[in-house]
């Protein structure tokens, strides 16, 4: 199963995506996880994506689409991949449906979660408190100013995903404003629907 799941920073696509590894099987690649690896192993990409995430802007579509077709080449991806965070542009989505095309295959659900902006501020603060409690370290991202910036990257390159998969009538959504088991629950009935289509 390729999946790939929409919605702006702190809407729950990770914890999500975490979940849906664990029940079936396929990975989570998170474009995301990926460039922080690549800046604290300080690789080329890394050095040059550092700066730029730190502020909340988006890396360059030429660096995360190299990261993410070479990524889809490893044996674990076999059984198929969750894509958290990518695409992010309508460049990076049309850069993956030729790579998926060129490989003889095609995305299965893109799934958009909806929510209100107004919490999300809160959900970062939230997860901030709770990584610092738990004596981890927390993202350099995660700070109101980085964060808006992050929110005004999604509007105005991410959001208009939404359309670009509408159009071709591959889009679901799911009401990202319940909890974590009524999410759960919808993104399982989609992807039911899915298998059984
Ligand atoms: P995330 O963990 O998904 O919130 O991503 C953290 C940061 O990594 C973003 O704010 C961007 O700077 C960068 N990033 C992650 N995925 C992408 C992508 N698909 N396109 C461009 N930049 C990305």
């Amino acid at each position: 199963m390729k999946i790939v799941l929409l919605g702006p920073p702190g809407a729950g696509k990770g914890t999500q995506a975490q979940r849906l590894v664990d029940k079936h099987g396929i990975v989570q690649l998170s474009t995301g996880d990926m460039l922080r690896a690549a800046v604290a192993a300080e690789t080329p990409i890394g050095l040059k994506a550092k700066a730029v995430m730190d502020s909340g802007a988006l890396v360059s579509d030429e660096i995360v689409v190299g990261i993410v077709s070479d990524r889809i080449e490893e044996p674990d991806c076999a059984k198929g991949f969750i894509l958290d965070g990518f695409p992010r542009t309508v460049a990076q989505a049309e850069a993956l449906d030729k790579l998926l095309d060129e490989k003889g295959t095609s995305l299965d659900a893109v799934i958009e979660f909806v929510v209100d902006e107004n919490i999300l501020v809160t959900r970062m603060e939230n997860r901030v408190k709770e990584t610092l409690a738990a004596g981890g370290q927390v993202r350099k991202d995660d700070n109101p100013e980085s964060f808006k910036t992050r929110l005004e990257a999604y509007r105005s390159q991410t959001a208009p995903l939404s359309k670009f998969y509408a159009a071709s009538g591959r889009l679901k959504t799911v009401d990202g404003m319940q909890s974590i088991d009524q999410v759960a629950a919808a993104l399982d009935g989609i992807l039911a629907e899915v298998v059984a289509a």
